[in-house]
């Protein structure tokens, strides 16, 4: 089996995949607005890795032949591209990947497309912004944690808190969960987005894995639509998913997927992102 911990070099080599992704969602983010259909924002998603000489690595998973999924309103994540065009107040997660140079690059982000009513847009960027906090935390955590509980931890501890400040639900998906990547896409080990028992792996350099809560407005209980992917929340509320491909190296953590390694997101935890030695 292969190791969890990557060579320096591999990491190195990691990194431009992760820039790819992030202008394929970046691409995504200028083009998204009402009117536009999720198969055009996945067409802008797949022009853009395939510009930078990528290859749009979801399209490598058996069964499925797009670039990004696109998850509205109360589907989570795992949401397929369709022609429906997007309405004023719909919260859209856009899950992108791209592979370059045989290295993969994973990254999420929600949207709220602008309007709506101000009840639907209060719910909506309360449920992303906490998601993409929570996402912050635990990403700034791989820093200084010893094992991967801390991470899984420190995503949930932002998500119950604000819980409890607002006394208004929010519900961790459980079935799903952030993991390694490298190769694959998809490696091991899992990261889960709230704390067990056990400490899980032992964070250390060569560690490359994706952070990505997945986050509801009500229950956690989600089930699975019919065309086998989209996974739609079973009491109707809302889903947000933000995620990021991290590199742990022997100089610090990276965030491949985000702008300057992720400076902006980290600095409130006192984290300075280092680019991996060779990138
Ligand atoms: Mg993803
Ligand atoms: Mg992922």
């Amino acid at each position: 089996m292969r190791s969890i911990y990557k060579r320096p070099e591999d990491i190195a080599a990691m990194v431009p995949a992760g820039e790819l992704t992030r202008k394929a969602l970046d691409a995504v983010e200028a083009a998204i607005r009402s009117g536009i259909t999720t198969l055009e924002l996945d067409a802008i998603a797949e022009e853009t890795v395939r510009a930078g000489g990528g290859i749009p690595n979801f399209a490598l998973v058996p069964g499925y032949r797009h670039t990004v999924c696109a998850s509205v309103n109360d589907a989570v994540v795992h949401g397929i591209p369709n022609r429906r065009p997007l309405e004023p107040g719909d919260l859209v997660s856009i899950d992108a990947g791209a592979k370059l140079g045989g290295w993969n690059g994973d990254s999420a982000r929600t949207f709220l497309v602008p309007g709506g009513s101000p009840e639907r847009i209060a719910e909506a960027t309360r449920l992303s912004d906490v998601t993409k906090a929570s996402m912050w935390a635990g990403i700034a955590k791989l820093a200084s944690a010893k094992h991967l509980s801390e991470v899984s931890g420190a995503i949930e501890d932002v998500i119950v808190a604000r819980e409890d400040e607002d006394g208004l639900p929010l519900g961790i998906l459980e079935e799903y969960a952030g993991h390694g990547i490298g190769r694959d896409m998809h490696e091991a080990p899992e990261i889960l987005n709230y704390r067990t028992r056990g400490r899980g792996p032992v964070v250390k350099p060569g560690l490359c894995v994706c952070i990505e809560p997945m986050v509801t407005s009500g229950s956690e209980e989600v089930g699975e639509d019919l065309d086998g992917w989209t996974v739609r929340t079973l009491d109707g509320s809302l889903g947000a998913h933000w995620e990021h491909t991290v590199l742990v190296h022997r100089d610090g953590i990276w965030v491949s997927t985000a702008p300057e390694g992720g400076r902006e997101g980290l600095a409130p935890f006192g984290v300075v992102p280092v680019l991996p030695a060779g990138a």
